[in-house]
């Protein structure tokens, strides 16, 4: 990696400006998943231990620009307070002069979380002069929240202008993989995608027709492919608009060379609904109206799996089917541990955040991949080959 980390760099007696994740769910002023606040740790650990005095920005929500009580991010420096052995304060302002005293009061070795960086109508906007501001409080910035690497906000990219800005550990480890994938990936190369629309996934489909050997494709996203070529989907969803597109992408993969498996059989249901009667059926027969495919059929779970059998590198974005309600969740599990199961044999394996990590999750499989990326949207147009602003921000290693 060309960029520059938080080991590049001497924190002893600085002040560090960290860019951390902290949007975790809230109900009722209670945190009711801490994984992100666990999974910030390292890098504010390290930052600690080597005797910075460190500054925590991070977003919770959408409060749009308002000081919004409901995405403060109090109950979140409290619960970091339970995980770090140090002393760690927080703030209920932006910026002003409590945040400057509360700076200037830190010492070495101390945390001080700022308030939520999205009651600044300026952060979305990456408005200049807050970024200024922010860079002012601090030496260095660290950014560790790859989640808002697509976006060029003031707290992530904004105050790089600045300050030198390096990597977080969170944030090294997602490049390392996703370049990895990008760049040389270890062959065959299967691409998982799912989820629901083809839409959402065309440019990142485009840019894997260049890199990947095989592309498995289920989830609604499926029916617009079969639909493309003809087959009878019933009442599944389907993206009449995309239908040229989907053509498109299969003349274009057979010109690359590159295997797009599309299912051969669909679990269908009348109605979107846990405990709704199940059909299976083969999709070269057809599925009637008013029955909609929900998930990918026991045969095609059979299909995908030998497909991914011989992979040495897997990324997967998108579920199989309706994996929220237990009935339609077969074929993403099934796939998941089709994955975990290469992942054993030294596949490389990642998933890329969103749905399939919240699956992941679910099947209680997410320590079993090699990488589960932070960021969906993130992850997805790192794999569009798209220069992410929160990435190229970061200060590049000179030697
Ligand atoms: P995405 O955000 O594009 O990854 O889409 C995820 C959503 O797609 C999930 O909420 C799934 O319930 C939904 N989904 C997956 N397969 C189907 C399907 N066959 N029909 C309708 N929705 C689906």
């Amino acid at each position: 990696m060309n960029k520059l980390t938080i080991k590049d760099v001497d924190l002893k007696n600085k002040k560090v400006i960290m860019r951390v994740d902290f949007n975790v769910p809230i109900k009722n002023g209670m945190i009711t998943d801490d994984t992100r606040i666990k999974a910030a740790l390292p890098t504010i650990k390290y930052a600690v231990d080597e005797g910075a005095k460190v500054i925590l920005l991070s977003h919770l929500g959408r409060p749009d620009g308002e000081k919004d009580p409901q995405y403060s991010l109090k109950p979140v420096a409290e619960r970091l307070k339970e995980l770090i052995n140090v002393p760690v304060y927080f703030v209920d302002e932006t910026r002003g002069e409590k945040v400057e005293r509360a700076v200037s009061q830190l010492k070495n070795g101390e945390i001080l979380v700022i308030e939520n960086t999205r009651f600044e109508k300026g952060e979305t906007k990456n408005d200049p002069d807050l970024a200024k501001y922010w860079a002012g409080l601090a030496d260095i910035h660290v950014n560790d929240a790859f989640g808002t690497a697509h976006r060029a906000h003031a707290s992530n990219v904004g105050i790089a202008k600045y300050i030198p800005s390096v990597a977080g550990f969170l944030m090294e480890k997602e490049i390392k993989f996703l370049s990895a994938a990008n760049e040389n990936p270890q062959k065959p190369y299967v691409v998982v995608l799912g989820g629901a629309k083809v839409s959402d996934k065309i440019d990142v489909i485009n840019n894997l027709l260049n890199k990947a050997d095989r592309i498995l494709i289920g989830g609604a996203m499926m029916f617009t492919f079969l639909k493309a070529l003809g087959k009878k989907v019933g009442s599944s969803k389907v993206e009449e608009d995309k239908l040229d597109v989907a053509k498109t992408i299969l003349e274009n993969a057979k010109a690359k060379k590159v295997e797009i498996v599309l299912p051969i059989d669909t679990v269908a249901a009348q109605k979107i609904e846990a405990g709704a009667e199940k059909k299976i059926f083969k999709i070269n027969e057809g599925i009637p109206e008013g029955w909609m495919g929900l998930d990918i059929g026991p045969e095609t779970i059979r299909l995908f799996s030998e497909k991914l059998s011989d992979a040495k590198t897997v990324f997967w974005n998108g579920p199989m089917g309706v994996f929220e309600i237990d009935d339609f969740a077969e074929g993403t599990k099934k796939i998941a541990e089709a994955i975990v199961n290469v992942t054993k044999k030294g596949c490389i394996s990642i998933v890329g955040g969103g749905d399939s990590a919240a699956a992941a999750e679910k099947f209680g499989l997410a320590e079993e991949f090699s990488h589960v990326s932070t960021g969906g949207g993130a992850s997805l147009e790192f794999l569009e080959g798209k220069e992410l602003p929160g990435i190229a921000s970061i200060s590049v290693k000179k030697n």
